[in-house]
């Protein structure tokens, strides 16, 4: 089955030029547009991936599909679906395998399975293409589908890998090993580093690193009162006087000490409008490394037991932050199945810790239901943030570290492939070299938490590393470039 998803809002390019900080690239654009989109008279294009909502894939397509309209691309955007339950565990173990994590053993039955799958979505996107169109598969949940419309509808295909691993493991050779049957038929594939590249597409491939939208309800600015007003409207901070607007439907919802989830101002205010704050953001999966993060954090309190002498702004700050965990309600993100496993670990080992440590940790769960208010959400508590960590074990980009580098708070990523392309140690992030070295990891939030000045140079450095390489506009002009070069080349 594959769904053809309307896009909600849409932001004319106009609106992007009208903003000062913006208009020169959104200039550019135009300029190339004019140049490429001619090819595409004619032609549509199709964007093909397996969720709606939860993740960077997701994250990204509103904004590049509604863009490419702008520009006069017929854009479109289909999201696969399958009611075989086995399926999207075995894309989750391919996923985890491109990170070198996971049994390699992939037998007939997954082959089988793979197979019977991708046939069924390839006759679903079928019925939506033409000959001539362009299809641009994303990730490998519906590769094998795109490899058999590329061979059986008269269409260019793209494939774009969002995940990947710089070495080379037994785990990442059996991964490729599987897959590379469905790269052959396609004409060009694009990864977000060069590091990424498997042999099986070496010399087909492109490099279009992510980007985000800074007009999205994701990064758009929020003045103070709207700021406050989302975090009172998600039951984030408790109202401490009237708002102009109505609670959300859905509160954000937080683990309570009996492993319960009440809404987040429970049992007491976090403290996100007064107190330092450390945020990650991220799925719940195990390679975002948000357990050593949160043992990182607790070593960082614990060293306040050792009364070192630090300076008393120093001590009160380590005294005061907060650490914040939040991810998307697990319920609502069809292709992750490991998410509930995963969340129910984090709040297995929050359940061991002392009532103080406890009462200085906050595990957050974000309604999907309303992508809006889930990405103001995610926007308000980024904001809220002095330091946004991304404890990555494995990070094909990060989209998280891009979103709060943006919006000019300090981040502490660890080194990760994605990130480390991202981030310039000491430039424009902090790196830490071992995510799952606790001791590295308290001492990394204890330096940025007591040097204000410090998060502020970096802070500064990062929104213009992303205004000058992560800004969907470059995102675009490049995928122009892409598209119309394989459309070129599949009708000749
Ligand atoms: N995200 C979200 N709501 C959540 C948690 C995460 O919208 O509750 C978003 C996050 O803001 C980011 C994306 O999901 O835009 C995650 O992308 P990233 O590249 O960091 O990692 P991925 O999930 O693709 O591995």
């Amino acid at each position: 089955m594959a769904q053809l998803v309307e896009l909600q809002r849409h932001i004319a390019l106009d609106d992007y030029e009208g903003v000062a900080q913006l208009s020169d690239a959104v200039r550019n654009l135009r300029q190339e547009a004019g140049r490429l989109v001619p090819i595409l008279k004619d032609r549509r294009v199709w964007m093909v991936n397996s969720a709606r909502q939860g993740g960077g894939v997701a994250e990204m397509l509103p904004s590049l599909i509604g863009l490419m309209r702008d520009l006069g691309v017929e854009a479109n955007w289909l999201v696969m679906e399958t009611a075989e339950p086995a399926f999207f565990p075995l894309t989750k173990r391919l996923h985890n395998l491109i990170h070198g994590q996971g049994d390699p053993n992939l037998g007939p039955a997954e082959r089988e399975l793979y197979d019977r799958v991708s046939r069924e979505t390839a006759d679903a996107v079928r019925g939506h293409v033409s000959p001539g169109d362009v299809v641009i598969i994303h990730d490998p949940q519906p590769m094998g589908a795109g490899a058999i419309l590329r061979q059986t509808a008269e269409v260019a295909a793209i494939w774009q890998c969002h995940i990947g691993f710089d070495r080379d493991t037994p785990e990442t050779q059996a991964a490729w090993a599987f897959l590379a049957a469905y790269a052959a038929p396609y004409d060009r594939a694009v990864f977000t580093a060069a590091e990424y590249i498997p042999a099986c597409l070496a010399g087909r491939a492109t490099i279009i690193p992510p980007a985000i939208d800074p007009l999205s309800h994701k990064n758009r600015d929020l003045p103070i009162h709207k700021l406050v007003g989302i975090l009172v409207d998600a039951a984030l901070v408790p109202p401490f006087g009237p708002v102009l607007t109505s609670p959300f439907p859905e509160p954000a919802q937080r683990l309570q000490r009996d492993g319960s989830w009440a809404p987040a101002s429970q049992p007491d205010d976090i403290g996100l409008l007064f107190r330092p704050i450390v945020a990650q953001v991220s799925r719940w999966d195990r390679l975002k490394g948000f357990l050593p993060l949160m043992e990182g954090f607790v070593a960082l309190k614990r060293s306040l037991e050792d009364g070192d002498g630090q300076p008393t702004r120093h001590r009160r700050a380590v005294e005061l932050c907060r650490l914040v965990l939040a991810g998307p309600d697990p319920a609502s993100i069809a292709d992750d199945p490991e998410a509930r496993e995963v969340l129910a670990e984090i709040g297995n080992a929050y359940g061991r810790l002392d009532p103080p440590l406890q009462e200085a940790i906050a595990i957050l769960s974000l309604p999907m239901r309303s992508q809006k208010h889930n990405a103001l959400m995610v926007n308000a508590l980024q904001r809220c943030s002095d330091v946004v960590a991304q404890n990555s074990l494995r990070e094909g980009f990060g989209l998280t570290a891009t979103e709060a580098m943006w919006k000019r708070v300090a981040v502490m990523g660890s080194s990760a492939a994605g990130l480390r392309q991202q981030i310039r140690p000491g430039l424009d992030g902090w790196l830490i070299e071992d995510p799952e070295d606790t001791a590295e990891i308290a001492r990394a939030l204890g330096e940025l938490l007591g040097d204000p000045h410090r998060r502020e140079a970096l802070a500064r450095r990062a929104q213009q590393r992303v205004h000058d390489d992560f800004l969907v506009f470059t995102q675009v002009r490049r995928w122009l470039e892409v598209i119309t070069e394989a459309a070129g080349a599949r009708s000749r």
